[in-house]
């Protein structure tokens, strides 16, 4: 008898997007002559820029030829990349992170989803809402979670951490003791930032309960305000305290190319049931070494040349470009009298849907009186209902015509 891991029983299907899907398709079924734009997407579209492209047909060709060849490389990442990151990511911004506490990977999601392997089951987890969903199911899948009350759409073992407009966005300290808490912001869906002194607080907290932010940045080259920290170490004690995800996905439109890392400062520990303190950075690195093999070369490479001066140039003006788009979807929105957050540190933006209707109420209303295809927030968590996410990955024109349609729509 093969028993199954259980937990995967307790997950509740996401339909959210398959659900979006077979709506936009009925609806293009009936009205072949209607042009549906899509701003409900979280993937990039531009293509992969000029120095990253160049840097990966140099190491193709490095690899075909025998001195240049590359069986496998260190699990993980080249010591060019780690230093690269180093450099440009930390040093650059006063942050002290070596080359050894940086583990390449080939995502965020994978990252975010198997850190889960090095805690112990029945840490308490601690979970923003409405968030990025890989945090919940991924402590879903290894037993943290507790039984789904289907009534409340929550995990009984889960602490959800709402950041909605109550709060500004800001979440609060949970009431009880927590282990493990999940920070993203740049937030996804919200498009919120949280400050310095905001997160400042998270970290005081750790540091008093012991427990570890797992701190995901992937959208943090969309930060545009001053005072919004790009990298949680950027506040005093977190190296003690926080595991920091980052992806070149959303930077560099990497989504298909695949790479991103982990910050594991020696300095942050876990603890055996006995007392005894143990180095995160040890437990991620031994996971890794066991379960991957690192990310190809040419990959790498093309990361790297990320950090070029032409390849930030270039990024950067894919990056404001994406921003000119959400701040023409953002101000279009207010002055067509929506209430609107996110959008300015942020690919997403992320609005009020009127008092009556629920956020899928609203998506129906909007695909078919305007054609324009969202994301209703609450497929994003319970915390999400009520509100809905445009995001600006769509081209210029597709941003400013959706935004006319809805200017001149009447919602209710
Ligand atoms: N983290 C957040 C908050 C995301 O929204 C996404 C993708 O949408 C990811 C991580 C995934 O990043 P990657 O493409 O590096 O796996």
């Amino acid at each position: 008898m093969s028993y199954i891991n259980e937990n995967f029983l307790n997950m509740q299907d996401s339909y959210l997007f398959s659900t979006i899907a077979k709506k936009v398709a009925k609806y293009t079924e009936e009205n072949p002559d209607k042009k549906i734009i899509k701003l409900g997407i979280g993937d990039v579209t531009k293509p992969i820029v000029p120095a990253c492209i160049a840097a990966m047909h140099k190491a193709v060709d490095e690899i075909g030829t025998q001195e240049g060849f590359k069986g496998y490389g260190p699990e993980q990442g080249y010591e060019f990349l780690r230093n690269a990151i180093v450099e440009n990511d930390y040093k650059a911004r006063g942050i002290d992170i070596k080359a050894d506490e940086i583990f390449v990977s080939d995502g965020a999601k994978c990252d975010c989803g198997n850190i889960v392997d090095i805690f112990a089951e029945d840490n308490k987890v601690a979970i923003t809402d409405p968030v990025y969903p890989v945090y919940l199911d991924t402590n879903v899948m290894s037993g943290r979670s507790g039984k789904y009350n289907k009534e409340k759409d929550m995990y009984e073992n889960i602490v959800y951490l709402p950041v909605t407009a109550e709060n500004n966005f800001k979440p609060e300290l949970p009431k009880e003791k927590v282990d493990m808490i999940y920070l993203c912001f740049p937030n996804n869906p919200t498009g919120t930032v949280l400050t310095k002194e905001d997160l400042k607080v998270w970290v005081d907290y750790a540091k008093e309960n012991n427990s570890i932010i797992l701190y995901d940045a992937a959208y943090e080259a969309f930060i545009t305000e001053e005072d919004i920290p790009h990298s949680i170490y950027e506040v005093e004690g977190a190296k003690d305290v926080a595991i920091e995800f980052k992806s070149f996905s959303k930077t560099a439109g990497f989504t298909g190319v695949r790479c991103a890392y982990v910050v594991i400062p020696h300095t942050v520990k876990g603890y055996t049931k006995a007392g005894e303190e143990i180095e995160l950075n040890k437990l991620w690195n031994r996971r890794t070494c066991t379960k991957f093999n690192g990310v190809s070369y040419v990959v790498q490479r093309a990361a790297e040349a990320t950090y070029s001066e032409e390849g930030k140039k270039q990024i950067r003006a894919n990056i404001e470009s994406y921003l000119e788009n959400a701040k023409i979807i953002k101000n279009g929105l207010e002055d067509a009298g929506f209430t609107t957050y996110g959008g300015v540190n942020s690919p997403y933006i992320w609005l009020q849907v009127p008092k009556d209707m629920t956020s899928w109420e609203f998506f129906d209303k909007l695909l078919e009186e305007v054609n324009v295809v969202g994301t209703p927030g609450s497929g994003f968590g319970p915390h999400g209902e009520g509100y809905f996410r445009l995001t600006a990955f769509g081209t210029k024109e597709n941003s400013i015509e959706a935004i006319e349609r809805i200017k001149n729509w009447k919602v209710n």
